[in-house]
């Protein structure tokens, strides 16, 4: 006796849209081509081949990561897993953890900081601001932890800690490790961890980087290694074990079967952001999200975020009281073809400004989407004025990067 199979299974192609959907909320992002077709073969996980790209990617991670790090690793997992690699490899039973919390996600650090039975201190940013410098120095002095954990842009609230270099500063002059959660930033603003001092960086494939979920980066400091050796209670994660990485990662031997398809797609996602430089793709983020933004408010609508706490990656609008923000995401998606993010919340809805997301054609769209949409909703909208804007604001950013 079998269980039978069952019967009203559809295929792939009759549930997918013929045309997919622009993804432009919190992430995944879209990938580009050259990502899409790495991410379609299968080679031996532990082959000539495989060697030569892991090789590849640690270097262009290397440069992306900007540290001379010899410890960077790739986890088969969602960026919760690299955040969880950082953290259950770093902290011990009662080890005093400072956690900066601007929302969802630095909350999810601390929660894995004590998951690891760290002895846990949260710092409560004020809702739409950046964590500040003085206020964390303080915590400092009064905790004496041995980790911070904070991110760098926080996708849930739209926030940018920009504080950052500041802060890690004051964290190393107090030895403290640092981790820094570089999941929707990374390769889309500056982030220097040898410079800044940083301990762990942790990054997702499905954001800045536009490649797929599921595989991620870790890299870790000489000095977060040697905390690594030197570990007093076992680590309770196998799959997660940064020394047990180190053995696929670094010494061509096995760990657990690595996700091949996932690491070539993001071999070939680190090798675009090399050859567009970090320079020029910062360029782009600020081009596109910031002629977004123009285009946003003046249509009328509002961003959620102060702009000097504002995260340009992932850009918070508010939605006018007179509009349900789930009706204005689902027609958006119907009739426009077009994917943004609800947020855990506040009344606000997401746009992503990260790696694919920031090209011209995809911010209008993106705007002309919201703005007929919320137009439909009876909101108070005008977009051909935010169009116009949107318009501005790329030329007067090209011509104040090339002078006429
Ligand atoms: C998306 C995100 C994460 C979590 O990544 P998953 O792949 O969903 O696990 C963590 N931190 C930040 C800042 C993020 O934006």
């Amino acid at each position: 006796m079998y269980i039978s199979p069952p019967n009203k299974i559809e295929p792939l192609d009759s549930i997918l849209p013929e045309e997919p959907l622009l993804m432009m909320g919190a992430g995944p992002v879209p990938i580009p081509a050259r990502v899409a077709a790495a991410n379609s073969i299968v080679i031996n996980h532990l082959g000539d081949t495989m060697a030569k790209i892991i090789d590849q990617v640690k270097n262009m991670s290397s440069y992306v990561f900007q540290t001379d790090s010899a410890r960077i690793l790739g986890v088969a997992g969602p960026g919760s897993a690299a955040m969880e690699m950082a953290v259950a490899n770093l902290v011990e039973p009662e080890d005093r953890c400072l956690c900066v919390c601007n929302g969802f996600f630095s909350n999810r650090l601390a929660e894995l900081a004590e998951r690891a039975q760290g002895n846990v201190t949260r710092l409560i940013v004020e809702p739409g601001t950046s964590a500040a410098l003085n206020t964390v120095t303080q915590y400092l002095e009064q905790y004496k932890p041995k980790i911070l954990t904070i991110v760098q842009g926080e996708t849930s609230s739209t926030v940018c800690n920009n504080d950052l270099p500041a802060i890690c500063k004051a964290a190393k002059d107090h030895n403290c490790l640092i981790i820094v959660d570089a999941v929707c930033t990374l390769s889309t603003m500056p982030l220097h961890m040898d410079e800044w001092g940083i301990d762990a960086v942790i990054t997702g494939g499905q954001k800045g980087l536009s490649s797929i979920p599921g595989v991620s980066l870790v890299a870790f400091s000489e000095l977060a290694w040697q905390s690594i050796q030197d570990r007093q209670s076992p680590m309770r994660h196998w799959c997660l074990d940064a020394t047990l990485a180190d053995r696929f990662w670094y010494k061509k031997s096995y760990h657990y079967t690595a996700p091949v398809s996932g690491v070539l797609a993001i071999h070939e996602a680190l090798k675009l952001v090399c050859d567009e430089t970090l320079e020029s793709r910062f360029q782009r983020h600020l081009r596109s999200s910031g002629a977004f933004q123009a285009g946003v408010e003046a249509m009328g609508s509002k961003l959620y975020i102060q702009p000097e706490h504002r995260l340009n990656s992932v850009v918070g609008v508010c939605v006018p009281e007179n509009v349900n923000k789930q009706e204005l995401i689902s027609s958006m998606s119907s009739r426009y073809r077009v994917e943004i993010s609800g947020s855990f919340g506040a009344n606000i809805v997401r746009v992503g400004q990260m790696g694919e997301q920031c090209r011209a054609h995809n911010i209008f769209r993106t705007l002309h989407a919201l703005g007929a949409t919320l137009a439909s909703l009876k909101a108070e909208v005008d977009l051909p004025a935010g169009v116009s804007a949107l318009e501005k604001s790329l030329q007067d950013f090209d011509s104040a990067v090339t002078p006429h």
